[in-house]
């Protein structure tokens, strides 16, 4: 049987070491999962961090078609994390590479490990403006259209690279 292949939104985020350097980086990691394919990748950003701290952020989103399970993409990208040297000493610590899942499909998943859409997907600039450039019409379920949420995160510092 052919497993059934999803959508998958990727955020990537660092603000520990070479940032950009571990963004790209990740990004060609992302290239090479497993029964996946990277479609589209946004514009790199920098952005002042939100809920976080230390240096300014650089993020980036990324499009996957994959046929992995969510929380086997889940591991995949946790694994993605731990080779880029990521420690959690605290919560919201600067990092050298953040990967979570924005969207699956249209699913909505919350399992102990896992909750799709991203709970602050539509609170963060960071998140909201790539994924806006990858597809301006792009829907989150459970909450719309996701282009209805810029004007709130205006307010936020974000810089296309
Ligand atoms: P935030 O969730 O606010 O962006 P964070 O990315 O800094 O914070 P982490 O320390 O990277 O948080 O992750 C904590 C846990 O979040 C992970 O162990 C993972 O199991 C869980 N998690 C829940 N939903 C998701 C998701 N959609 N993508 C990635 N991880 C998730
Ligand atoms: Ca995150
Ligand atoms: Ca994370």
């Amino acid at each position: 049987m052919m497993a059934s292949r999803v959508t998958a939104y990727i955020g990537i985020g660092a603000n520990l070491g070479d940032a950009r350097a571990q963004v790209e980086q990740a990004l060609d990691s992302l290239k090479r999962l497993p029964q996946s394919r990277l479609t589209t990748q946004s514009s790199l950003f920098a952005t002042a961090p939100v809920d976080a701290v230390g240096d300014d952020f650089i993020n980036a989103v990324a499009c996957l078609e994959t046929e992995l399970p969510a929380q086997a993409l889940l591991e995949q990208l946790q694994a993605l994390e731990l080779a880029a040297g990521r420690e959690r000493p605290f919560r919201n610590a600067p990092r050298t590479l953040d990967l979570d899942i924005l969207l699956y499909g249209e699913q909505l998943i919350d399992t102990p490990s896992l909750t799709v859409p991203h709970p602050r997907l539509t609170q963060r600039a960071f998140v909201l403006i790539p994924l806006l450039q990858l597809d301006p019409f792009i829907v989150i379920p459970g909450a719309g259209s996701a282009h209805q949420f810029a004007p709130r995160v205006a307010g936020q510092g974000i810089r296309k690279l």
